[in-house]
């Protein structure tokens, strides 16, 4: 076994939710998604300088994925490095970092597409883009099997993790074998009430994978999830519970598609519901009761890519 590498999980608040930052010690110091605009003087410097760590001394930024909540203190934290830091981030989100209106396209062809008030909208819209602080070109856009060495013998393995998002990827801390999921794994689902998955069959296929081949010792995520009972569980995993969330990530994903199947098979129906949509029978049958007009709207997210997936409209 490897020498234990140093992780400080960095909570990013913002409004009722956080996201999860990960510090890891090493020559290069590298810093595993950055929260928000507000995160990095908000949260990461503080708690770095607690451990006498300098956000200063950061060489390596990377991104899971372009979401606002793990992308939107990028710009901040590569600034503070005095623009030294690298930042990496998945080839299929690339564009997220470079281009702000990236975001809003994503917006409307997923959650938006759902939100029927315009006043609405634009509030989400003048969100995502307040809570990203800067846009700049990466240094690296990394694919499965790219490996970023962050001096001496720690290295990270890029393995390609989508389902949440398109192009959402794992860092594997090799020979610890310590796995940097982010949102890739959803388990029941955080404060929304329901897990965000934009393509079901890639979620399910990254599933198994981090369950069977990479069998991961400890897991990092990117938000507290709930467990089967609804209670907000830790986001940093280790030993028999990595399997066992991972199992019930399954659950409920298997949960969902019985749910879709059963109740838009034939097309979406005509029925809309004041709060959900074309989607209230779903929400009742899986015991759904958040709003999504706030957000993060996750239901409409993740129920669009179940009717997709019955409709056969996705990529596989
Ligand atoms: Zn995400």
């Amino acid at each position: 076994m490897a020498n234990a590498v140093c992780v400080i999980p960095i909570e990013c608040k913002f409004g009722p939710i956080s996201a999860f930052a990960y510090y890891v010690d090493a020559p290069e110091p590298a810093i595993i998604d950055t929260g928000v605009n507000v995160s990095a003087v908000q949260d990461i410097a503080p708690t770095l300088a607690e451990h006498g760590i300098r956000i200063e001394d950061i060489r390596w930024i990377l991104l899971t994925h372009g979401h606002v909540d793990h992308l939107g203190g990028a710009y901040a934290i590569w600034e503070k490095t005095g623009r030294n830091a690298k930042v990496v981030i998945p080839k299929k989100e690339a564009r997220l970092l470079r281009d702000k209106n990236e975001q809003i396209v994503d917006y409307k062809s997923l959650q938006g597409k759902y939100i029927t008030d315009p006043a609405i909208q634009e509030k989400h819209i003048t969100m995502l883009t307040t809570d990203i602080s800067g846009t700049t070109e990466p240094d690296l856009e990394v694919v499965e099997g790219d490996s970023i060495h962050l001096g001496g013998d720690i290295t990270l393995k890029v393995i390609e993790t989508p389902g949440h998002s398109i192009g959402s990827v794992t860092f594997v801390l090799d020979e610890l074998n310590w796995a940097f999921a982010a949102d890739a794994v959803q388990i029941y689902g955080g404060l929304s009430g329901i897990p965000t998955i934009e393509n079901p069959t890639l979620y399910r296929k990254s599933i198994h994978r981090l369950l069977e081949d990479v069998r991961p010792n400890r897991l990092f995520l990117g938000h507290p999830f709930r467990n089967i009972n609804g209670d907000m569980e830790s986001a940093q995993i280790e030993g028999e519970q990595v399997a066992t969330v991972l199992q019930a990530s399954l659950d409920m994903d298997a949960k969902l598609k019985d749910s879709a199947r059963r109740h838009l098979t034939n097309g979406l129906p005509a029925e809309q519901h004041e709060l959900y949509g074309p989607f209230g029978r779903v929400a009742e049958e899986i015991g759904y009761t958040g709003d999504p007009r706030n957000l993060p709207c996750a239901f409409f997210v993740t129920m669009h890519g179940y009717h997709e997936e019955l409709i056969g409209l996705q990529i596989k």
